[in-house]
C-alpha cells in the first residue's frame, strides 16, 4: 500500500531568485527539451521562476510544453497605482502557471506578514494561478522548540479559503537552511510535514489530503533523494541549485523518468 502522501503527483520547483538575464534562456532550454525527450515519462511537474523580466520572453520560446514557469511574488490587487509592483493576472498574461508567495526573503527584506501572503494567495487564485505558499522557521525558533508551533501557524494565517489541492501547493521552507548548505534530518522534516497534512487536513478535508507539500533549502543533486523520500515529502522547491539545468536535472531525475 502507498504510504500516505505518495499517491500525490510531485512538483520540483526552481526559484531563480534575483539572477538571470535573457542570455539564460540555454539552462530553460535544456530543461524543457529533457522533459520533451529522455524524461518524457517523468511522474513528476517540473517548473521554474524566473525573475519576473524574462517571464514572457521564455514563454515565447518554451512554448506550451513540459516546463511550467512561476513568478516569485505578486500583489494583491489586479491593477492600480502600485509602482513597482505586479499583479497576478500580469504573470498569467505573461505566461506564468504559478506563482509563489510568502518566500521567507520576501517576509525577511520586505516585512511581509501572513495575513499579506494570504492576500496574494487570493490574487493568484483569482488569476487563475497555483499559489506556492512559503512556510518555515527561524533558527532561533528551531533552537526553541518552536518549529511546529511557528510553521502552522504561519500555514493557518496564510491560506486562503479558496484553496484546493489543484490550486496550491505548499512549501516547508526551514529559514536557517536556504542557501547555508545545511538541512534538517529526514526525521525532522518527516515531523514537520505530518504536522503540515495533519493540518491541511483539518482546514481543507479531501482537498488538503492532495495538496502537495514540498520541501526546500539547500536541496541539492547529492541530498535530493533522501529529502524526497520521505514521508509527505511531495517535492521540492529548489534555489540555487536550480540556475543550472544540469544540477537542476539530476534533482528532477529523483523522481525517475530516464
Ligand atoms: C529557496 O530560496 O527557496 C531555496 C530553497 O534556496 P536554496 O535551495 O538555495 O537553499
Amino acid at each position: 500500500m502507498a504510504k500516505e502522501g505518495r499517491e500525490i503527483r510531485p512538483l520540483v520547483a526552481g526559484n531563480w531568485k534575483m539572477n538571470g538575464h535573457s542570455a539564460s534562456i540555454g539552462e530553460a532550454v535544456a530543461v524543457r527539451d529533457a522533459l520533451a525527450g529522455p524524461l518524457a515519462s517523468l511522474p513528476a511537474d517540473v517548473m521554474i521562476a524566473p525573475p519576473a523580466t524574462l517571464i514572457a520572453g521564455f514563454a515565447a520560446t518554451l512554448g506550451k510544453g513540459p516546463l511550467l514557469l512561476a513568478g516569485q511574488d505578486c500583489h494583491p490587487k489586479p491593477c492600480g497605482a502600485h509602482t513597482g509592483d505586479i499583479a497576478a493576472e500580469m504573470l498569467k498574461d505573461a505566461g506564468a502557471a504559478a506563482v509563489i508567495v510568502g518566500h521567507s526573503e520576501r517576509r525577511a527584506d520586505h516585512g511581509e506578514t501572513s495575513a499579506e501572503v494570504k492576500a496574494k494567495a487570493e490574487a493568484a487564485h483569482r488569476a487563475g494561478l497555483i499559489e506556492i505558499v512559503c512556510i518555515g522557521e527561524t533558527q532561533s525558533e528551531r533552537t526553541a522548540s518552536h518549529t511546529l508551533t511557528v510553521v502552522c501557524q504561519q500555514l493557518k494565517d496564510s491560506m486562503p479559503p479558496s484553496s484546493t489541492a489543484a490550486n496550491t501547493v505548499i512549501a516547508y521552507e526551514p529559514v536557517w537552511a536556504i542557501g547555508t548548505g545545511l538541512t534538517p534530518t529526514s526525521d525532522d522534516v518527516r515531523d514537520v510535514h505530518a504536522a503540515i497534512r495533519g493540518d491541511l487536513t483539518t482546514l481543507f478535508g479531501a482537498e488538503g489530503a492532495k495538496m502537495r507539500i514540498l520541501y526546500g533549502g539547500s536541496v541539492k543533486p547529492d541530498n535530493a533523494a533522501a529529502l524526497m523520500s520521505v514521508e509527505n515529502v511531495n517535492g521540492a522547491l529548489v534555489g540555487g541549485a536550480s540556475l543550472k539545468a544540469s544540477d537542476f536535472l539530476a534533482i528532477v531525475q529523483t523522481y525517475g523518468g530516464g
